[in-house]
């Protein structure tokens, strides 16, 4: 199941009860999510990492009001960015929760990733986009509503597809130029006006690969905090076309045999990583 993936609820559930953001009843002390760029501040020297507790350092300055985000283990659970530059306290030290090569565990990156999307909307939404008034909070959600012209804004999540394309026993992966050479992925791509997602998913794979799918399925999603998407998680199958990269976005594509992929695609936490290992050997015919 694609729900125990990191980032998504599942895999905090037990640990961690979503709250809507006006629910700050008291100033009880609970648990901190620190963010500082996309690493974790975790309590130096601790066994297992854990997340700081109680009062804040005095070194940690917050750059905005704290936001209780909801319970962690039963205690209130609030989330602050810090400066990028700022020094740390001695009690602290930080892990990434972003990349492929994390030693975080999957519990705490998946917490972390909630607040920072958290955050990142709520510093996004200070102001109308349409209007420039100030937006006030809606009860009941991360929603908000503009005083001026009450237009309401809600948080901002971007769906993206991304498929594994079979013909036969071979594999379509790509390497975006941007990545290293030697490294390879899923088609990916955003959702466009006025499109289903197996539309989305037709346009991607011939803008990327030059080539037609069809038997499009759907085997999971995973949200990726990034700041903001819902990767949307495909098989499709070969209908037709020459193999072409688009030579701008995409600068390589080509059909890997199953058992012989180049260079593991994507981060281990990654739905694209999931895909592949679930149905790169077998399909989804078992
Ligand atoms: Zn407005």
């Amino acid at each position: 199941m694609s729900n125990s993936l990191p980032f998504n609820t599942s895999m905090i559930r037990g640990l961690f009860t979503p709250l809507s953001p006006e629910q700050e009843p008291d100033d009880t002390p609970g648990f901190w999510v620190v963010l500082q760029g996309s690493s974790l501040l975790l309590l130096a020297g601790a066994q297992e990492a854990q997340l700081p507790e109680g009062p804040l350092p005095t070194g940690v300055v917050p750059q905005a009001e704290p936001l209780r985000i909801g319970l962690w283990q039963g205690k209130p659970l609030r989330a602050v960015r810090i400066a990028p530059d700022a020094t740390l306290p001695v009690e602290y030290e930080k892990l990434p929760f972003q990349g492929p090569d994390t030693q975080l565990d999957n519990t705490l990156a998946t917490i972390a990733g909630r607040a920072a999307q958290i955050l990142h909307w709520e510093h996004r939404s200070r102001f109308c986009s349409h209007c420039g008034g100030l937006l006030t909070r809606i009860p009941g959600g991360w929603g908000k509503r503009c005083r001026s012209c009450g237009d309401e804004h809600f948080p901002h999540i971007h769906p993206c597809i991304i498929v594994l394309v079979r013909r036969g026993t071979d594999l379509l992966l790509i390497r975006n130029a941007a990545w290293n050479p030697g490294r390879f992925s899923l088609v990916a791509g955003f959702l466009d006006f006025g499109e289903s997602l197996e539309e989305c998913v037709q346009r991607e794979v011939r803008e990327e690969a030059g080539i037609e799918v069809t038997n499009i399925r759907y085997v999971g999603s995973q949200c990726w905090p990034f700041p903001s998407q819902e990767m949307i998680g495909f098989l499709a199958d070969y209908a037709g076309g020459e193999v072409r990269p688009d030579g701008v976005e995409v600068v390589e594509a080509d059909w890997f045999p199953e058992d012989a992929l180049p260079m593991s695609p994507g981060g281990k936490r990654s739905i694209s990583r999931w895909i592949l290992d679930t149905y790169g050997k077998s399909g989804d015919n078992r």
